[in-house]
């Protein structure tokens, strides 16, 4: 087997090449589809974040309507869908649209209610987002945020940072990559005292990449520089699924046998 290793390398290394490019929104078609709970901010968040993507060089579609994911044409087109759209109602041929475009490889990514708490009903919709908003205990609180993955590029450089703001808590996929995380206190729910809870992560729904992080209830706390920074990151490698070969990763989690 060791004689075939140089040849294997060789094999290796276009790939090598392809994932070290630096993911970016140059030339990619984004979809942003905004609406649902106003208390989310979701036009604010509009008009910060879909001016940031074309300052990047994306081209971007905006919508307020769930209408557009059912438009296969469209969504074949898209790169990337950028979603804040909390609670609310989709219809079973919209929702199909926008899984079967990222089942191909259209990446999906969001922030706090607006991907983490849309179509409570929908469990497919759950199973690709790898999570779904269940508490926030008391509020508005003061929690810090802990970057437990510091090799991963949508992480590296940034420092463990301090939020005041929901500090959601989740029921989490187990296979989803966990990037930083929050430790919740007792205070108003005793049984969760030292509950570790993740905050950002990747994942993977059939060929597309899904970024999502829970920081983001206001317009205000999604641009605190460390979830800004992660977020646009995050953006930006969920915008290549079609262009970069798949990331593997194990869960954190459980130890397969
Ligand atoms: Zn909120």
């Amino acid at each position: 087997m060791l004689r075939y290793l140089p040849f294997l390398l060789l094999l290796c290394l276009p790939t090598w090449g392809q994932a070290q490019t630096e993911p970016s929104l140059a030339g990619k078609n984004v979809l942003f589809v905004y609406g649902g709970w106003k208390g989310h901010e979701p036009v604010k968040c509009r008009d910060y974040v879909v001016p940031w993507m074309e300052s990047e060089g994306a081209t971007v579609v905006v919508s307020d309507s769930l209408g557009v994911y059912a438009d296969s044409m469209l969504m074949d087109s898209m790169d990337l869908v950028v979603q804040i759209w909390t609670m609310g109602q989709i219809a079973k041929p919209h929702l199909k649209g926008l899984l079967q475009a990222v089942r191909n490889g259209c990446g999906f990514a969001g922030w706090h209610g607006g991907m983490g708490d849309a179509f409570r009903q929908e469990t497919e919709y759950q199973f690709m987002v790898g999570g779904q908003w269940v508490a926030h205990p008391g509020g508005f609180v003061d929690y810090e945020v802990h970057i437990v993955d510091r090799e991963d590029p949508v992480t590296q450089g940034v420092e463990d940072f301090a939020m005041h703001s929901e500090q959601y808590y989740m029921h989490v996929d187990p296979n989803v990559k966990v990037l930083a995380t929050t430790t919740f206190n007792g205070d108003h729910n005793a049984w969760i005292d030292g509950a570790v809870m993740p905050v950002v992560w990747k994942k993977t729904y059939g060929q597309g990449r899904i970024f999502y992080t829970s920081l983001g209830h206001l317009l205000d706390h999604l641009r605190v520089p460390g979830s800004w920074t992660m977020l646009t990151r995050g953006l930006r490698w969920a915008a290549e699924s079609k262009y970069q070969p798949e990331e593997a990763w194990r869960s954190p989690v459980y130890d397969r046998p």
